[in-house]
């Protein structure tokens, strides 16, 4: 049986327990470890669902959509993370609208989305996607280019650089996690970095036990998507 024939309560707590277990496991605090629910093609009633089982956090890959769930639960409170790709022409809707981006891999995305963030508004928290995969076909800067854009985006006035993202392949070695943690914990002080998203359904403890901060869940917690993907 899916899981999508679970409440999305039931769901939400054994991902609870499972990132409970696997902090427990690696020595580290629980709570150390945010948990993201990413609501991308699924609805805004089950983003209330998830309201209700107390889920204040979640991620969206496109904006368009995410901004139809935004609007349709106006005035609750949540915090947006876009984690999907940005492409330039976006930024200003994601400056306004999101409060997390976790994809940055640009200086120049960066410095549209400083420029565009309103003003009045609390800077908009920003990661480097990082690709630990090595495949030049991938997203996210590459390790050697980090440092630098981690210190071009931190002079920029309306963004709070807060970490390091990274998808890596399914399946891949728990070493690839182990390679952010690393290139995190090299630019943690001088950046005051707090945030390392990694690990997603399938993958969530391996990356709890290398050091992930942030956890980005879909399918453990909506159940299955739809394989055709609305455009961004
Ligand atoms: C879809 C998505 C997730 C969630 O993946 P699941 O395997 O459904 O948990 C996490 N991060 C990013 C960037 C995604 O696009």
């Amino acid at each position: 049986m899916g899981q999508s024939m679970r409440s999305i309560h039931d769901n939400l707590q054994a991902v609870r327990g499972r990132i409970a277990h696997a902090a427990t496991a690696a020595g580290r605090d629980p709570l150390s470890v945010t948990l993201l629910a990413v609501s991308k093609t699924h609805p805004a009633a089950l983003v209330e669902q998830a309201l209700a089982a107390g889920q204040r956090s979640f991620g969206e890959n496109y904006v368009q959509e995410a901004i139809e769930k935004m609007d349709a639960l106006a005035g609750r409170s949540i915090e947006w993370h876009l984690v999907g790709p940005l492409q330039s022409n976006k930024t200003r809707l994601v400056a306004a609208r999101f409060d997390w981006v976790h994809a940055v891999e640009s200086e120049k995305v960066a410095r549209r989305l400083s420029e565009q963030r309103p003003a009045g508004a609390a800077p908009l928290n920003v990661l480097i996607q990082v690709n630990v995969s090595g495949e030049t076909s991938k997203s996210g800067a590459a390790p050697g280019e980090v440092a630098g854009l981690a210190a071009a985006i931190s002079s920029l006035p309306n963004l709070k650089l807060r970490g390091l993202m990274a998808i890596p392949e399914p399946g891949a070695a728990r070493a690839r996690f182990r390679d952010v943690k690393d290139l995190f914990e090299k630019l943690k002080a001088e950046f005051n970095l707090d945030t390392v998203s990694m690990g997603m359904s399938d993958d969530l403890d391996a990356a709890i036990a290398e050091g992930s901060t942030m956890v980005r869940i879909g399918t453990a917690i909506f159940g299955a998507r739809e394989k055709i993907r609305p455009a961004a």
